[in-house]
């Protein structure tokens, strides 16, 4: 394996040290899993990082993955087998591979060109098509989708929302007709190695995510087809250390963007995501002018790693290349996807990394994207 001078990603995780006494607690109450104190304290501390949670709005509960909390959520609605679910072909392959396992057919559609998300006016135009039994939209990179008009689209059309916002924790707000699973990956801006969460403002809905997470059981028995997806007390260990290294985490990323992003804005050949005000995303995408394969070649002569984030399509992956595609047109065609799959490229973004080699990266950048504007 190559090595590079510029990682792609590196994880920035609490020490041993910073862990021992969360793991002290461990040894002391021996609870080791089935929502022991270390969870509860988790879940009851992470639910501070949703500004919207003041007056605790928000009810939460902890999973194994991202995945299972998306597959639980799923679970817990009850459509029946083969019911349709609108999901952008521009997304970590796990979106798709939940709505699988739920017995639910996906169907692949565009991401809006500016932000990269399913939008709800693509929802819309593909509603106004095809019957719809569930949207999931997916927080592309982090950027936290439109909460409000999520829930406007949830109420005037009858069809729920369940958002995928792996990368989006902190970021996105949660609203009445939008549930929203979240994961705590060690490649995530918060990770704890493996985990995630499901939120909601209805108490019902997490209460069954809960109860499935755990064999479905209720009363001693198994009251529902349920898995085993939950948190153990040593990764609540981590969670619990790593929230109090969270608000340094932020500003180290947040300092780190406002300077690469001005930089990489002010090269004409490469389009950036649209975000937010504030926003910082979990991994930074451009879109180039040339074909993105030359620039990640270039880049690695330069030992700077890439990758590129989402790509190929999940209608281009054999798991998926049976079920439909229903792009905003009418027709089966998603162009800006195509487009996406052709030039983006994911360049390094971590708290190892300093302004100088953001530079660099920049300057790499510059001389490899092409000269034209990136349309
Ligand atoms: C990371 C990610 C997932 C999967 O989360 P896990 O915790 O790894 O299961 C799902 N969807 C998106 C968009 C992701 O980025």
């Amino acid at each position: 394996m190559t090595q590079f001078a510029i990682r792609l990603l590196v994880p920035d995780f609490p020490s041993a040290d910073e862990l021992l006494p969360w793991l002290r607690r461990i040894d002391a109450s021996r609870w080791y899993s089935n929502f022991g104190p270390l969870v509860q304290e988790f879940e009851s501390s992470v639910s501070g990082v949703f500004p919207e949670n003041d007056a605790g709005a928000l009810h939460l509960t902890t999973t194994a993955s991202g995945t299972s909390a998306l597959q639980l959520a799923l679970s817990g609605l009850s459509l029946p087998r083969g019911s349709r679910v609108l999901v952008p072909s521009f997304t970590f392959p796990a979106t798709a591979l939940a709505i699988l396992h739920a017995g639910l057919e996906p169907v692949f559609t565009e991401v809006d060109g500016k932000d990269w998300c399913l939008s709800p006016a693509i929802a819309r135009a593909v509603a106004g098509r095809t019957d719809l039994d569930l949207v999931l939209p997916v927080a592309t990179f982090g950027r936290p989708l439109p909460a409000g008009e999520w829930d406007a689209f949830a109420r005037n059309t009858g069809i729920p929302v369940l958002a995928d916002a792996a990368a989006a924790l902190g970021y996105q707000a949660i609203a009445t007709g939008m549930t929203a699973a979240f994961s705590l990956h060690a490649t995530k801006p918060h990770g704890i190695g493996e985990g995630g969460l499901l939120v909601s403002r209805d108490p019902a809905i997490i209460d069954r995510a809960r109860q499935l997470s755990n064999f479905g059981f209720r009363k001693g028995m198994a009251q529902r087809d349920g898995t085993n997806a939950k948190l153990s007390e040593y990764a609540a260990a981590v969670g619990l250390a790593q929230l109090a290294r969270w608000p340094r985490i932020q500003e180290l990323r947040r300092r780190l963007w406002t300077n690469y992003r001005e930089r990489l804005a002010a090269i004409p050949s490469v389009r950036l995501q649209d975000g937010p005000e504030g926003w910082v995303p979990a991994v930074v995408g451009v879109m180039t002018s040339v074909a993105a394969a030359e620039v990640s070649d270039g880049l690695a002569s330069s030992g700077i790693e890439t990758r590129s984030w989402y790509c190929p399509p999940l209608t281009h992956q054999p798991a998926f290349a049976a079920f439909s595609r229903a792009g905003p047109d009418g027709t089966g065609d998603l162009p800006v996807t195509d487009a996406l799959a052709r030039r983006l490229v994911g360049l390094p973004f971590h708290t190892g990394l300093t302004d100088q080699q953001t530079g660099f990266i920049c300057d790499c950048v510059r001389q490899l994207a092409g000269r034209e504007t990136g349309q």
